[in-house]
């Protein structure tokens, strides 16, 4: 008996071990401390540019004798470029500096010159790849040119913020020092990017053409009628299937195109009570012949298109269940056995003839696994979809959440049989787009571990809609470590902290502080669909989300003209995190909510969610404030009622027993 007792405690003891261990094992180490780090100063950086660096003096003692110089017959783009950088040298010298073309270049004077033109046309292009660019300098003039307007054009903007210390803020503001003295190095650089095809698919990356100066390939949604570059080098993006072999077109005369599910040929099916679409069956000849024919259509009518997608629809069905598509699939593992294998049929079929052009499809849903057994063709390309991911680990970490490591093991498998991936991750809250979501620190190790594993393009998924927290530092810190993955992030959110919020700049540093530490103290990962109910013993916390509450009130005291828009932005994030925390502090939510209300109308911010109105959100938000006080009265009646219950039920059973005992007795 004593044995037994002993091996029972002995398993208690392991149990609370195992528990308690756990429990702990999504903490982390953070190094996030903004304030500590050392401030960034414009005087530092004003005695840095006026140093010799051994080339060129652009501006001795407020005098530029520059001016910037495209090609005669330069697009509209470059030309646009061109006058922009003038307008920027002009703010920074203080002097008047003209953009002209190169006909109209006074020799006196130096020059930037930019794009296709004559001056440069002996310069080596051999060493750059995808949209790089050449930088080049000697005794009187500096050179900047990609093999084409577009490369150029990320050229200037990069020259812009790399060796003139410059930052495109947001859409609307530049950060532009003024320099009395600039002395550069001399150049004989090629600039490649570190991913080749980037996009930070943003609301705010699409105003006033911000995603050319970010360098991004491609912005926003297209519109009929604009020219704006939708998904830059592709013919097709994503859930294509049904563009090729339409259902309205093909499924009536054969049903057989399509998938057999539960024995019966679907264009539609349904799981878990909803209609959904369903997929092709992608081993039938017919179908295989149609979609080569309108691909290879497709690839005539636009000879500049580099990717074209096929893939699944945006969906969870099954993929087809036929006995051809069951037996591949099953070898394979996954849903992408079938797909992966049509693709690769594509790719063998135009390799020849369309050398450079790849066809692509998404690892994503029923076909996220890498199969077995297969591997790519170099002309297939395969977009990952890191869905949903992990916000608070990277996927490099090895400490990190099962989530973050089965992402981690699906990308590996997929880099082990294709060289051309393009990661699809999230980097918003799609569930509470204005709440405080602490996710950058993450960002540098994700990159390293993509470029590691074959990644050449990333599409970060944030958010559609206007507004949504801390949107415009989020996407520009995203899309300058695209660019170069070497940059420092945390250097430059400080940078950008200052030229943004200038006096107010600690409150904002101490507000990102403490949610950097909060989150990595935390048990809980933290995930693209949060509520602040998952976080109120974390960063969510009453505690914390009052702290984020007093740290911007005291940051908005310091604003000014300049700086006050910006930070309503992230107060408005604070109070939005008042009013969501899972607390019953009714007289703290009433405080911020005319606030709030007014601060979102005035920044026109139309949802809460990807989904959730603001209008609608208004009115339930106060209706749930108002509902406090009922919990309110409720915990203290509960309790009462409970006591009284359960005193009489126990009454009620004494009664029962001394009346059974007595007759009892009786009998
Ligand atoms: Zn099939």
């Amino acid at each position: 008996m004593k044995k037994k007792f002993f091996y029972f405690i002995v398993c208690i003891v392991l149990l609370s071990l195992v528990l308690s261990f756990s429990a702990c094992s999504y903490k982390k180490q953070t190094s996030y401390n903004l304030s500590e780090m050392e401030d960034w100063s414009f005087e530092q950086e004003a005695i840095e540019a006026a140093r010799d660096k051994g080339g060129l003096t652009i501006i001795d003692n407020n005098i530029c004798n520059f001016e910037i110089v495209y090609p005669d017959a330069s697009s509209l783009d470059v030309e646009e470029a061109a006058i922009f950088f003038a307008s920027i040298l002009s703010e920074m010298s203080g002097c008047e500096i003209n953009a002209v073309k190169e006909a109209e270049h006074t020799n006196s004077l130096g020059a930037f010159y930019v794009g296709e033109v004559n001056a440069s046309s002996s310069l080596d292009l051999s060493a750059i790849q995808n949209d790089g660019y050449r930088l080049y300098s000697d005794g009187q003039n500096i050179y900047i040119k990609g093999k084409d307007d577009n490369a150029t054009l990320n050229g200037v903007y990069d020259f812009i913020e790399s060796e003139l210390d410059c930052m495109y803020v947001r859409s609307d503001y530049t950060y532009v020092p003024r320099y009395e003295n600039l002395k550069l190095r001399a150049y004989d650089d090629t600039i490649n990017p570190s991913i080749s095809w980037r996009r930070v698919y943003q609301y705010e990356a699409l105003e006033n053409d911000w995603y050319k100066k970010l360098r991004m390939n491609g912005a926003g949604e297209r519109e009929e009628g604009n020219n704006i570059e939708y998904y830059k080098g592709w013919g097709s993006w994503c859930h294509t299937s049904f563009k090729y072999i339409s259902p309205d077109e093909y499924f009536e005369t054969h049903p057989e195109y399509f998938s057999l599910i539960n024995g019966k040929r679907c264009y539609v099916t349904k799981k878990y009570g909803n209609e959904i679409a369903a997929h092709l069956c992608y081993t039938n000849e017919d179908v295989y012949q149609i979609v080569k024919s309108k691909l290879i259509q497709n690839i005539k009518d636009n000879p500049d298109v580099i990717y074209w997608d096929i893939s699944i629809m945006d969906t969870y069905a099954p993929m087809c269940e036929c006995d051809n598509c069951k037996q591949i699939n099953k070898a394979a593992k996954s849903g992408m056995g079938t797909l992966l294998t049509f693709l690769n049929r594509l790719g063998r079929d135009i390799k020849d003839d369309y050398p450079g052009v790849f066809v692509s499809t998404l690892a994503y849903q029923e076909c996220q696994e890498a199969p077995v057994g297969i591997e790519c063709e170099d002309n297939v390309a395969i977009k990952v979809c890191a869905f949903p991911g992990s916000q608070k680990f990277s996927f490099a970490d090895e400490n990190g959440t099962k989530e973050s490591k089965r992402i981690q093991n699906q990308i590996e498998d997929w880099s082990n049989i294709c060289d051309h991936i393009i990661i699809w991750d999230y980097v918003v809250n799609f569930s509470n787009l204005l709440m405080p979501f602490p996710n950058m620190e993450i960002q540098k190790e994700n990159i390293e571990f993509y470029i590691e594993n074959n990644v050449v393009g990333i599409f970060h998924q944030g958010s559609r809609e206007s507004g949504d927290e801390n949107a415009y530092m989020r996407t520009y810190l995203l899309s300058r470590q695209l660019w170069d993955k070497d940059v420092d992030l945390m250097k430059l959110t400080k940078k950008y902290i200052k030229v943004s919020y200038g006096e107010a700049s600690e409150y904002i540093e101490q507000y990102f502080d403490l949610q950097y530490a909060e989150i990595a103290k935390s048990n809980k990962d933290l995930s693209i669909y949060d509520m602040a109910s998952r976080h109120k013993n974390g960063y969510l916390s009453k505690e914390n989300v009052d702290a984020y509450v007093d740290l911007t009130k005291k940051a908005l005291d310091c604003a000014t003209e300049e700086s006050l828009y910006e930070l309503e932005s992230i107060r408005i994030s604070a109070l939005y995190a008042k009013l969501e925390a899972d607390d019953w502090d009714y007289d703290g939510k009433m405080a911020v909510y005319d606030e709030f209300k007014t601060l979102v109308i005035k920044h026109n911010i139309e949802k809460e969610s990807e989904w959730g109105d603001m209008d609608a959100y208004l009115e339930n938000c106060l209706s749930n404030i108002e509902g406090i006080k009922t919990k309110k009265v409720l915990a203290i009646v509960c309790p009462i009622v409970g006591v009284i219950t359960l005193a009489g039920l126990v009454w009620g059973i004494i009664a029962i027993v001394k009346k059974y005992r007595k007759t009892k007795q009786g009998s």
